[in-house]
């Protein structure tokens, strides 16, 4: 009998952490692997890339080194899924048919409809767009020489959410350099950050939400809080202050207020909500059990206060072990797991030597808490890429 046919779509931390899994269980079946990159990337460290305080290829390593045995992987963007013929449908090679599908393309940017947002603001979504930022920053700050227009030195960001204050924390650190490199002066630089709902970081205590804003205040960084965009022009923001509409002009304008999951979802015709679809406790597709979503196109809702968890790389990581203990269990023909998430806590980067947040459920602020995230950061590395891996790209050698 011919062998059982699993695909998996993504090579990030759900799909790649799941392949890693299939490959020591060695189920009966065919693996293959879809990815339109043939590296994977760290997509928790894309503010580093887009600051310019690592570079790209840091924050990379190849998925080949990662696919042993009849393993295959095809380079390739997926268009969509055709669940009732079981096959998936690729720019370049046309149709692949699975038996089992495992679906993790992660996530995009989301603009919520804002007027000019997609057209002229730059999303820290991917390699190739957080390369943009950094190079379009270099740009703007080199031009300032010549026309000594302090628009060019203007950044504005979008959304003080988990991204935000990461890519802010480490611009902050990155300005020196750049009024070093370009010969702008430090006074003329302003970074504001733009939020729409009255607080800021809702997943932390108050006290570390404060610290991470006073931490980037010290840093030069304005914010208002509480006022939502309305429009990105080609050369500014306009936003609500109170009844009244504000604009301020400035050459680059960031946006990292919010993501949704992959748009194949919509392509293939799942039932979804933002590209994420509610999946079954066991990771299944209703109605379609021999998919399984997982990551930051999945939804799976939080028993605690009956609302999704937000969308991580610590869910997609967890997912993904007993993703692929289910697909070896649908090969094998028995019974599925059930999904737990065990929550670890979260600490959000401030930059080289700063950071803050919940170690468990102990906050934790300044150098330790940095040295934690570096940590966090190294463990993903060994679960998605082995020790090997860890050793080449880890930041341990940072650790001071
Ligand atoms: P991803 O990791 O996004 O991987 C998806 C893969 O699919 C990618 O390789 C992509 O190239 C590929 N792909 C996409 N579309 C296609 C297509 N059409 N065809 C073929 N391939 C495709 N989470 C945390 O837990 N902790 C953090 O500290 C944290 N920090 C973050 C900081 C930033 C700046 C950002 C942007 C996110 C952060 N997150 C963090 C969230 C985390 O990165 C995501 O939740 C996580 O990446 C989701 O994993 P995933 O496996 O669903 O997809």
């Amino acid at each position: 009998m011919a062998k059982k046919k699993i695909v998996i779509l993504g090579a990030g931390y759900g799909g790649l952490r799941t392949l890693r899994n299939l490959q020591k269980a060695k189920p009966d079946a065919e693996i293959t692997i879809i990815n339109k990159n043939d590296y994977h990337y760290e997509a928790t460290w894309l503010h580093e890339v887009a600051a310019g305080t690592i570079e790209a290829n840091d924050a990379c390593f190849p998925i080949k080194d990662q696919v042993k045995g009849d393993t295959k992987f095809i380079q390739d963007a997926v268009v969509k899924v055709n669940k009732d013929d079981k096959t998936v449908e690729l720019e370049q090679h046309g149709l692949i048919s699975y038996d089992y599908l495992l679906f993790a393309l992660g996530f995009e940017s989301e603009s919520f409809g804002t007027p000019g947002v997609e057209e002229y603001t730059l999303p820290i979504a991917d390699i190739p767009s957080t390369k943009r930022i950094r190079e379009h920053i270099e740009t703007k700050f080199s031009e300032w020489k010549t026309t000594q227009n302090d628009e060019l030195l203007t950044i504005i960001v979008g959304g003080a959410g988990f991204t935000g204050f990461e890519f802010l924390g480490e611009l902050t650190n990155r300005i020196p350099h750049l009024v070093k490199q370009y010969d702008v002066p430090r006074e003329k630089i302003r970074i504001i950050c733009i939020e729409a709902a009255p607080s800021v970081l809702p997943m932390f205590t108050k006290d570390l939400a404060n610290y991470a804003i006073s931490r980037l205040e010290d840093r030069g960084v304005e914010f208002k809080i509480g006022h939502p965009i309305k429009e990105a022009t080609p050369d500014s923001v306009i936003y609500a202050d109170g009844e009244e509409l504000k604009e301020i002009k400035a050459a680059t304008f960031i946006w990292g207020a919010g993501v949704r999951g992959s748009s194949v979802v919509g392509a293939s015709g799942f039932d979804e909500r933002r590209g994420r679809v509610m999946v079954n406790a066991n990771l299944t597709v209703p109605g379609n059990e021999e998919i399984l979503i997982i990551g930051d196109c999945s939804a799976v809702m939080d028993p605690a206060n009956n609302r999704p968890y937000p969308t991580t790389a610590q869910i997609a990581i967890q997912q993904a072990d007993y993703a692929a203990a289910n697909l070896v269990a649908l090969i094998n023909g028995q019974p599925l797991k059930d999904f737990v998430y065990k929550p670890k806590g979260t600490v959000c980067s401030l930059g080289d030597n700063d950071a803050m947040g919940l170690v468990g459920d102990k906050p934790l602020k300044g150098y330790r808490a940095s040295v934690i995230k570096k940590v966090i950061d190294d463990r993903s590395i060994l679960m998605l890429g082995g020790i090997g891996t860890m050793l080449k790209k880890g930041k341990f050698q940072f650790y001071k």
